[in-house]
């Protein structure tokens, strides 16, 4: 596995590959690596002849700088896992090679509903820093495929989104969230929870399984479903719960007793915190 730090010797090293006619695949982290970012590894090995991997922990979407100061950094195994899941790019910048000009100025991103919606509303300026690092990261690297999980489905909404509106020739890949065997979603921030912590943190898969067999039976309503999923969350110590919602797929909107008839389908999304740990996760139905 190639490991590079500068963006010059990463075009000059992409460059040799895309003239030898490879397909670049990419797969953005934030590092802390597990199963779930090892997945996406392998699907893009799966898609893409030559795969870039990179590891940077982007300041500009942390809207609370405590949870970017507390972000686990596991650099060296995460090379280890790399290397053995057959990485054959690692991009490593630093904050100077993403934003040359500092991270004042930086361009923002028309984001519509997906910036005042859910996650867009508990993370004021988030996904403002999403598109920021990953317009410059696309820029960089330019690859065919971009691979991304449904883990952050919100965050795969507004990537599409600013792919359209630069104009980027790259397609979005997503792909599907790797679980622990009781249900919790893998993600960096689990290795923040203590033991009782990560015992309550399965109450979110199963406040999403209790709307989803509701939805599939077809009732009771989305509304009753979603205080029942409400007090499983409160019941295992979560607080505040930012929101658990049941909504359209394509616009995030609600997803009403009409709808459920109608037979549509749905995404049950989830964002709570556990003691210091915020955890989000998603689920479709239908
Ligand atoms: P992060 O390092 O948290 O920024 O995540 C990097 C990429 O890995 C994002 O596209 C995430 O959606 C994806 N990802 C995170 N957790 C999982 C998971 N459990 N299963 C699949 N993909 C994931």
């Amino acid at each position: 596995m190639i490991i590079i730090h500068k963006a010059s010797h990463l075009l000059k090293q992409l460059e040799r590959k895309k003239a030898d006619g490879k397909s670049i695949g990419f797969v953005p982290t934030m590092g802390a690596l597990h199963q779930g970012h090892l997945s996406l590894l392998e699907e893009a090995r799966k898609n893409t002849a030559f795969v870039v991997v990179s590891i940077f922990v982007n300041p500009t979407q942390f809207n609370d700088p405590a949870d970017f100061n507390k972000y686990p950094v596991t650099i060296e195994t995460d090379i280890l896992q790399l290397e053995e899941a057959g990485c054959d790019l690692l991009f490593l910048p630093d904050l100077a090679t993403i934003y040359p000009n500092g991270t004042n100025n930086l361009p923002t991103f028309d984001m519509g509903s997906l910036e005042t919606l859910l996650e867009g509303a508990s993370r004021p300026g988030h996904f403002q820093g999403v598109c920021q690092v990953m317009n410059r990261l696309l820029t960089l690297v330019a690859p065919e495929k971009l691979f991304m999980g449904q883990k952050d489905f919100q965050q795969c909404m507004v990537v599409q989104r600013m792919i359209h509106l630069e104009k980027l020739p790259v397609e979005l890949v997503t792909c599907t969230t790797r679980r622990e065997p009781d249900g919790l979603a893998m993600s960096s921030r689990n290795m923040r929870l203590n033991e009782n912590e990560r015992r309550q943190a399965t109450a979110i898969y199963r406040a999403m399984q209790i709307i989803r067999q509701g939805l599939l039976a077809k009732q009771p309503s989305p509304e009753i479903l979603q205080k029942a999923a409400l007090q499983e969350l409160q019941q295992n110590g979560f607080e505040p719960i930012d929101y658990i919602a049941i909504t359209h797929p394509a616009t995030l909107e609600p997803f009403n007793s009409d709808d459920l008839n109608a037979g549509l389908s749905a995404i049950i999304l989830v964002a709570a915190f556990l003691g210091k740990v915020r955890l989000i996760d998603n689920l479709k139905v239908g």
